[in-house]
C-alpha cells in the first residue's frame, strides 16, 4: 500500500531514508534549512524543499498534518528536534519517528508524543558487538528492554534433523521461531511444529534477551 512520508533532515540518517522509501515506491517529501542538501534530493525524494522546521507556518503551508508519517532526522540540533516532534504531534501525524542523539533525549521524545525513537548509532552498535562476540549471532535488534529479535546460526547438531516439535523448542528456550532461513534465497516464514531444521539453517527468533543469550550459549 502506498503510503507518504515526509522527512526532516536530510543528514546520512535521513537521507537513507528516503532513498529506501523512494525505491520501496512510497511517496517522499524531503525537508532541510541547508540547500545544498536539498538539491542532493531534489532528483530523488518525490518533493524535496528548503524549510526550516522550527518555523510552525512554514510546517502547516507543507501540509505536515496530512502525512501518514513524518520522520525526524535532525541530529545534533536536540532543541530543534524535540519542538518539531512536538508540532508534528499536535497537528495530528498519526505517526512520528524522531531520531535520539541520548537516551535522555529519547525519554523526552516518547513523552511529547513521538511514536517510535530510534538511536540508529546506539542500535548498530548493540547490533555489531553481539555479531563480534558470538559467531552464531547474525544480526541482533534489541526491541524493547527486554525483548530481542536475532538471527541465530544452528551450529548444535544435537539440532540438526529434529523437528521444532521434536525440539520442544518454545518450553525449552521461551522463543517463538519467526523464521527459519535456509540458503541464500530460502525464507520459510512462521515455520509449522512439523518443519525439520537442517545444517546451516539459520532461526529467526523472538523472544526476551536472556532466552536469545541462552540459546546462544546452546551453539558454542
Ligand atoms: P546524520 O547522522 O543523519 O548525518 P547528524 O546527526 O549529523 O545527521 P545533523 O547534521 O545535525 O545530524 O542534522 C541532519 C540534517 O537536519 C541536516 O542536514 C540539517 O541541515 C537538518 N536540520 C537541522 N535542523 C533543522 C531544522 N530546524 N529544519 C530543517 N532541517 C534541519
Amino acid at each position: 500500500m502506498k503510503q507518504n512520508f515526509a522527512i526532516i533532515g536530510l543528514g546520512r540518517f535521513g537521507g537513507s531514508i528516503c532513498e529506501t522509501l523512494i525505491e520501496a515506491g512510497q511517496e517522499v517529501l524531503a525537508i532541510d534549512k541547508d540547500e545544498d542538501r536539498v538539491n542532493e534530493y531534489m532528483n530523488i525524494a518525490t518533493h524535496a524543499v528548503v524549510a526550516n522546521a522550527q518555523d510552525e507556518m512554514a510546517l502547516r503551508s507543507l501540509g505536515l498534518r496530512n502525512f501518514d508519517h513524518v520522520i525526524i532526522a535532525i541530529g545534533e540540533d536536540i532543541q530543534a528536534s524535540i519542538l518539531v516532534t512536538l508540532m508534528a504531534k499536535e497537528m495530528g501525524v498519526p505517526n512520528v519517528t524522531a531520531k535520539a542523539q541520548n537516551k535522555y533525549h529519547a525519554k523526552v521524545l516518547y513523552k511529547i508524543g513521538a511514536d517510535r525513537v530510534v538511536h540508529p548509532e546506539r542500535d548498530m552498535g548493540i547490533r555489531i558487538a553481539h555479531n563480534l562476540v558470538s559467531k552464531n549471532i547474525l544480526d541482533y535488534l534489541e526491541l524493547s528492554d527486554e525483548y530481542t529479535l536475532a538471527e541465530v546460526k544452528v551450529t548444535n547438531s544435537k539440532f540438526i534433523g529434529k523437528t521444532l516439535l521434536e525440539l520442544n523448542f518454545r518450553q525449552r528456550f521461551g522463543l517463538n521461531i519467526v523464521a527459519i532461513r535456509r540458503g541464500p534465497r530460502n525464507l520459510i516464514i512462521s515455520p509449522s511444529a512439523e518443519e525439520m531444521v537442517i545444517e546451516n539453517d539459520t532461526l529467526l527468533v523472538i523472544g526476551a534477551t536472556e532466552d536469545v543469550d541462552r540459546l546462544d550459549d546452546k551453539m558454542k
